[in-house]
């Protein structure tokens, strides 16, 4: 990809202008251009430098193995299945199941919490403005939806509150869902893993519900012995402009992690 069309793809992450990489992909630098940050968020902050420099021993979420069956699945068996799924009480409420798109041999693995309304009526995740932001991110780093990365989300059907609006899934459902995202990974066997936001991030690594995101950042992950990056989820990016820089940083190390693996 030019620089010329990666700054129009950060320009519309809301994080222009481009910042230039130099001989790795690592941004050690903050661009003087960019505008400054409040004392507490630079407190926060790591260089990309230091971040890549930690690696982090997290244990496995999943104690359990996935069921046998799924666990044996092809690609073709694993979509049935999906589709005809009913091991947890979301399959009452959903439109569509919502397995995952792109690139089945990709090196990059994007995964989300789970669908919303507009992926429950399409069966395609990421669709909307989180999507398009989602999109552009990708395209910042040089891969795009179908080709060199995948997306999917922990739980395949859309969860709703009491009122009909999206939560997230409770740890019963994320548990009887995680054999399906287990064997994509397993058949994918992609390089990096980016994990979208607080309930994906705390699902794959078996974390306390409480760890905030912003203690998950900066640290390169390990699950299942592959590396994975924790970034914020694309929808709240939208909701909290100021975090795209630092969704920018992930997306660095993210970078990082993919060349030294
Ligand atoms: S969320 Fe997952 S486990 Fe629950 S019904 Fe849907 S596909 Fe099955």
């Amino acid at each position: 990809m030019t620089l010329e069309r990666r700054a129009v793809f950060l320009d519309e992450m809301g994080i222009g202008p481009l910042w230039q990489r130099r001989d790795m992909p690592v941004a050690t630098e903050t661009p003087a251009a960019l505008e400054p940050m409040p004392a507490v968020a630079l407190a926060e902050e790591r260089t990309v430098a230091e971040q890549a420099s930690v690696i982090a021993a997290v244990p496995r979420a999943p104690e359990a193995p996935p069921s046998s069956a799924v666990a044996g699945m092809n690609w073709m068996q694993l979509k049935e299945s999906v589709a005809g799924c009913v091991k947890c009480g979301l399959c009452n409420g959903r439109t569509k199941t919502v397995f995952g798109v792109g690139d089945e041999k990709a090196k990059w693995l994007f995964i989300g919490e789970g669908p919303g309304r507009n992926e429950d009526q399409t069966g395609e995740p990421f669709v909307g403005p989180a999507g398009k932001l989602l999109d552009n991110m990708l395209r910042a780093i040089g891969v795009k939806r179908g080709e060199n990365a995948y997306i999917a989300n922990i739980v395949k059907c859309r969860p709703t509150d009491g009122n009909g609006r999206d939560r997230p899934p409770t740890q019963e459902e994320t548990a009887a869902c995680m054999p399906y995202l287990e064997r994509q990974i397993a058949l994918i066997q992609p390089t990096v893993l980016v994990a979208l936001g607080k309930t994906a991030a705390l699902s794959l690594l078996g974390l306390d519900p409480e760890t905030p995101v912003s203690k998950l950042r900066g640290t390169v992950h390990r699950y299942a012995g592959l590396p994975l990056v924790v970034t914020y989820h694309p929808a709240y990016l939208l909701r909290s402009l100021p975090e795209k820089r630092k969704a920018w940083t992930d997306l660095c190390l993210a970078m990082t992690t993919y060349a030294n693996a």
